[in-house]
């Protein structure tokens, strides 16, 4: 005779899915707090779009640590196919789960799903709040640009290349972020160069020392005269402290805007 299997809390969640709210949340705050770390409950009100639910769970202290046997978590499913804006919204300003830049075993970051299952409104919302990693190599040895391009999106590529820079190759893209690599970039005046140790000049290069090509023109010229001529400031590298500082000229939307 077999002996009657013990049913788990998470079996009883599945069943009770379809309750309404108020039913289905008496059965949950009875649940231990140790099984929404466990049990995938949390990721499943995600993708049914829960959002009462999640919130009363929240404000009783319930973790949401949850993250499945691949490194996945409530983020990244909040960006999945049946992910929604509403739902990363949630869990990031709550500050429940706040990295787009988390990568599980597969290298996939919440971002990058949310591009993969083209949600324009979440790729945006990041965008606008986060510095997102474009550096990042995915597990088939592409990175995050490389893929967009191939999605052909225009929508998603003309919101990328309003955010993110991408260089002449994939190296630069990778070495330009890894604080190893004596590189740096200002993209304030579209400049690559090395510091030199011990001074404040730095060697401006104008070749990519990985692919051998021509980097584009440096335009630190044009920012002065720029800046002089269409507003009366000073060239003075401490200008931008200045209240009343145009805020294009903070970062590299003034060249971009001017197509130079
Ligand atoms: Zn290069």
């Amino acid at each position: 005779m077999s002996k009657k299997r013990k049913i788990s809390y998470y079996e009883i969640f599945e069943e009770n899915l379809h309750l309404q709210d108020h039913d289905l949340e008496k059965i949950l705050i009875s649940f231990p707090k140790r099984v929404f770390i466990s049990s995938p409950i949390l990721a499943d009100l995600i993708v049914e779009k829960r959002l009462y639910l999640l919130t009363k769970l929240y404000q009783i202290g319930i973790p949401f640590s949850y993250n499945d046997h691949m490194g996945t978590n409530l983020l990244h499913m909040a960006c999945g196919i049946s992910g929604s804006f509403e739902m990363v919204r949630f869990l990031i300003e709550n500050n429940l789960v706040s990295d787009p830049n988390y990568q599980n075993y597969r290298c996939e970051t919440p971002f990058s799903v949310a591009l993969f299952y083209e949600h324009i409104d979440i790729v945006k919302y990041f965008l606008e709040r986060f510095i997102i990693k474009s550096a990042i190599i995915y597990h088939t040895g592409e990175t995050l640009l490389d893929f967009v391009k191939k999605q052909n999106n225009d929508e998603i590529l003309k919101l990328l290349n309003q955010y993110l820079i991408s260089h002449c190759c994939k190296q630069m893209t990778t070495y330009i972020d890894d604080p190893r690599v004596p590189i740096k970039y200002s993209k304030k005046i579209r400049s690559y160069s090395i510091p030199r140790k011990g001074k404040t000049v730095v060697q401006v290069i104008h070749y990519c020392p990985w692919c051998g090509k021509k980097l584009p023109k440096q335009l630190r010229d044009e920012y002065f005269e720029i800046l002089e001529r269409e507003y009366g400031i000073e060239p003075d590298l401490d200008s931008y402290l200045q209240p009343g500082f145009p805020e294009e000229f903070k970062d590299d939307t003034w060249w971009k805007k001017r197509g130079l």
